[in-house]
């Protein structure tokens, strides 16, 4: 690992990354609200090369009905790779990993959706990459939420979420996927901006404590960005158009 770091040079002379930024720059992030006619809440997010849609349906009736909580809704969210959404073919059906970060978006989601509002229904969370270069469990937890927002389901908060890294030993925010494969730590983390409290919090790697605090510093003053832009994307969807103008 640490020979490919120096050949690929994650930071150079000027303590640039890869992709020339600063440790502690986002990428170029684009997010929208309301991009799909068919769901009932919908959002797109573009974090540098990573381009992922979310789309939202319900509450509606559930689908095996057996499922079906006398006392909540069932959040059921699906996190998939479109299989041209990376470099090596990805297979058609749903992946161990997927099904796994499926489940991870769930429960970070669940922390902030009113789900005991609505008994006996389902709601459902489709995120699809579309193009995969790192940060796509971050990225997908931040559309999602924003999908949810979209949708009018209520909630205590939007979620946003970044990962830092450890590159050539500096901790770099917002994690591409050449530094994630060469890298020596990989941190995603989610955070409720408004409570500022963490939803998600995973760590591939190996950090000290002081860098760990450090990283969750970062990661949040990242998020507290990501989520202006959400409020951003919420705010230009539902604007209201004067119609003297
Ligand atoms: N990746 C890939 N093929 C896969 C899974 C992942 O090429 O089947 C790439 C993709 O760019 C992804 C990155 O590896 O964004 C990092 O994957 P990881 O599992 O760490 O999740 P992520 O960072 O996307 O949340």
């Amino acid at each position: 690992m640490m020979t490919e770091s120096k050949e690929i040079k994650l930071i150079d002379e000027e303590g640039r990354r890869v992709d020339g930024r600063r440790p502690d720059e986002l990428r170029p992030i684009r997010i929208e609200a309301g991009v799909l006619e068919k769901s009932d809440g919908s959002a797109y997010i573009e974090v540098g090369r990573t381009k992922i849609f979310a789309a939202v349906f319900g509450p509606r009736e559930v689908h095996p009905k057996h499922l079906e909580l006398p006392d909540r809704a069932v959040l059921n969210c699906r996190y998939h790779m479109a299989s041209f959404s990376v470099d090596e073919r990805k297979p058609l059906g749903m992946t161990r990993r997927e099904i796994e970060l499926s489940k991870v978006l769930r429960e970070a989601l669940e922390t902030v959706v009113f789900l005991e509002e609505f008994p006996r229904t389902m709601i459902d969370v489709f995120v699809e990459v579309i193009q995969a270069d790192g940060g796509t469990r971050t990225a997908g937890i931040t559309a999602a939420s924003l999908a949810l927002a979209d949708a009018g389901i209520p909630m205590s908060d939007l979620i946003a979420a970044t990962a830092v890294g450890k590159v050539a030993g500096t901790l770099v925010l917002d994690i591409n996927d050449i530094e994630d494969k060469y890298g020596e730590a990989d941190m995603p983390v989610a955070m409720t901006p408004r409570r500022n409290s963490i939803v998600l919090l995973q760590l591939n790697g190996r950090m000290t404590s002081e860098e760990l605090k450090k990283a969750l510093e970062m990661a949040s003053q990242g998020i507290k960005k990501i989520y202006q832009l959400q409020i951003e994307a919420l705010k230009k969807r539902y604007s209201v158009v004067s119609l003297e103008e």
